[in-house]
């Protein structure tokens, strides 16, 4: 492959991360909390009850200062808040739809030698059961999609373990989803109920600058008579390429699974891929979550133009890497993600070569309207040939293939109202494509 190929598949992650003076706590993992503690002279012998009761309050709790830290001796406390800090990734805007969704764009430490600004979004999306939270794991991607605005960025590096955790925390922070302090977790139960916020969402979408991160007053009952959490569901499905950035999301993820700690089970978090074979089988067996793959086409040809990494690892590698996915069984199908573009891949054609391919893998198919962005050179396709296609995959003993009603407002704006598509932010196009994983 020449240079220049290669350019075109994937871009060289040239921005740094360079860590802030004073690190902060969130998004290490117990071993290195226990170095944390020796470093600051913690004897060996008490490292594991200290790591104990810090995971304790910073996982658990949510936990943002050492101060609140009651059953951590003073002085360890104080050592700990003069080297280390509780911070987030930092929140510069929040937007608020009026379905509940909302949007955080985060400020991350930039690279001081390119003096640009890193930033990346995450999205939370309610529904009735459950609330999702779309994380990303890059500042850009190094690929280059041709549908999608991520790929057009040229600025990328990848988070950090503590920056993809933090986001977790940042909107648990905002949506005042911690346990209360006050309450004790209920016997059998792996945690307490959960502390809604006092002022609910339901304006129309409005820019607010961060507030007083969190409130605590009393949350709704689920179904089951406990408490309800607001996020029960992750989705890597922000910005970014995860399995490019496997070390940290791996770290990540399982902090998140911890039951002890923020305890969100490995079967609701979701890792969506490009196709990124080599790796595969490792994200199986070091993280254990379910995965999604973004197909988006039937035919090596078209999805080597829309997904360029398709040159490297073609479809059938990539079916083959799925076939072998570590823990994949009916119960836990690996999603299949294929966008609509309008008289690209959505022909009815398509949609019987899309079933025939992904026979004999449990699989999931979700059909996700294209979202358009200024510049973009695709179109959604019309919502009666997402019908069509839809009917093809549903005969074929796939579910429910496109999205739930409340998708179905945007999926109706999309094509048919293009204009007002193009309004949608970024937060629209991730909400959908974080609604495509939550059914
Ligand atoms: N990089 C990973 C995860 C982030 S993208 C991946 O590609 O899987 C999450 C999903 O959104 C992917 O399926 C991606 O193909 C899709 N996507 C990107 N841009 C989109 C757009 N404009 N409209 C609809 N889906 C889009
Ligand atoms: Fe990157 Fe995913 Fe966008 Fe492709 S679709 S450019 S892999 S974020």
């Amino acid at each position: 492959m020449s240079l220049a190929e290669s350019f075109a598949i994937e871009k060289t992650p040239l921005e740094r991360y360079v860590a802030p003076e004073k690190p902060s706590l969130v998004g290490l993992t117990r071993m290195q909390l226990a170095d944390a503690l020796g470093e600051l002279g913690v004897p060996e012998a008490q490292r594991k009850m200290r790591v104990q009761q810090l995971w304790h309050w910073i996982y658990f709790r949510g936990t943002i200062s050492f101060a609140a830290m009651s059953s951590v001796s003073k002085e360890l406390r104080a050592a700990l808040a003069e080297r280390f800090t509780l911070d987030r990734p930092e929140v510069v805007a929040e937007q608020i739809s009026v379905d509940g969704t909302r949007k955080w764009l985060l400020r991350l430490p930039g690279d001081p030698d390119s003096g640009l600004p890193h930033d990346v979004e995450c999205v939370y999306i309610p529904d009735t059961d459950r609330g999702t939270l779309c994380v990303s794991s890059q500042v850009g991607c190094t690929l280059n999609c041709s549908f999608c605005h991520t790929g057009t960025q040229r600025l990328v590096r990848n988070l950090t373990a503590g920056e993809i955790v933090g986001q977790v925390m940042m909107a648990r922070d905002r949506l005042g989803d911690w346990p209360s302090p006050f309450v004790p977790p209920l016997k059998g139960e792996g945690r307490p109920p959960s502390v809604a916020e006092a002022g609910g969402v339901g304006s129309d979408s409005m820019t607010t600058p961060p507030g007083s991160p969190r409130s605590s007053r009393g949350s709704p009952p689920s179904p089951s008579g406990g408490g309800m959490r607001k996020i029960t569901n992750i989705v890597m499905m922000g910005m970014g390429e995860p399995l490019y950035n496997l070390d940290a999301v791996r770290d990540a993820l399982l902090i998140v699974a911890d039951g002890e700690g923020i305890g969100i089970s490995k079967r609701r978090i979701t890792l969506s891929t490009s196709g990124v074979v080599p790796e595969i089988e490792r994200a199986g067996r070091e993280i254990g979550c379910m995965l999604a793959v973004s197909l988006h086409a039937v035919r090596d040809e078209l999805r080597n133009e829309l997904v360029p990494l398709n040159r490297k690892y073609q479809i059938a590698e990539l079916l083959e890497a799925c076939r072998n996915y570590p823990g994949v069984s009916n119960a836990r199908r690996i999603t299949f993600e294929y966008v609509m573009l309008k008289g690209v891949n959505d022909s009815i054609a398509d949609a019987k070569a899309l079933v025939r391919l992904l026979k004999g893998i449990p699989a999931k198919i979700n059909l996700i309207p294209f979202n358009p962005w200024p510049g973009s050179k695709y179109e959604c396709s019309d919502w009666e040939q997402i019908e069509k296609f839809s009917q093809v995959v549903f005969d074929a003993g796939y579910a429910s293939p496109v999205r739930t009603p409340r998708g179905r407002d945007i999926l109706a704006a999309c094509g048919q109202l293009k204009s007002a598509t193009e309004k949608l932010s970024a937060r629209e196009r991730m909400a959908l494509r974080a609604m495509a994983m939550t059914d």
